[in-house]
């Protein structure tokens, strides 16, 4: 099979419902040749979009994708577990995707409402 990222080697994915119902898939996919670690920002962001063409997608952005400022306020946020959140929000802020010493991805965010964007 090929695709513009190229030969794909394989494909597993999952879909899954958040609390409010709206479904999305965790995905893991080979492809070659391998593509730089940069590309990810071309194809994957935590990030408000600011383009007037994506209004509708910012307004669902909005709408479906952030992770409550308010999360710590009350102990009982299902999030809150002794004042600091179980989902790692805020995220920090970063200019480019990279990856911690642990491997995981620490996605380009570029403003403080980028911190609370859910990925
Ligand atoms: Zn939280």
């Amino acid at each position: 099979m090929c695709t513009h990222f190229g030969k794909l080697v394989y494909i597993v994915h999952v879909v899954e419902f958040q609390y409010r119902g709206l479904s999305y898939a965790h995905i893991v996919l080979k492809v070659l040749p391998e593509l730089p670690f940069t590309f990810i920002d071309a194809t994957v962001i935590a990030r408000i979009p600011n383009d007037p063409e994506l209004a509708d997608v910012r307004s669902k952005v909005l709408k479906y994708n952030m992770h409550s400022k308010d999360h710590l306020k009350k102990s009982s946020n299902r999030c809150n577990k002794k004042e600091k959140c179980v989902f790692s929000f805020p995220f920090d802020l970063a200019t480019t995707t990279s990856l911690d010493n642990n491997g995981w991805v620490i996605y380009r965010r570029d403003t403080e409402d980028d911190k609370y964007v859910v990925f």
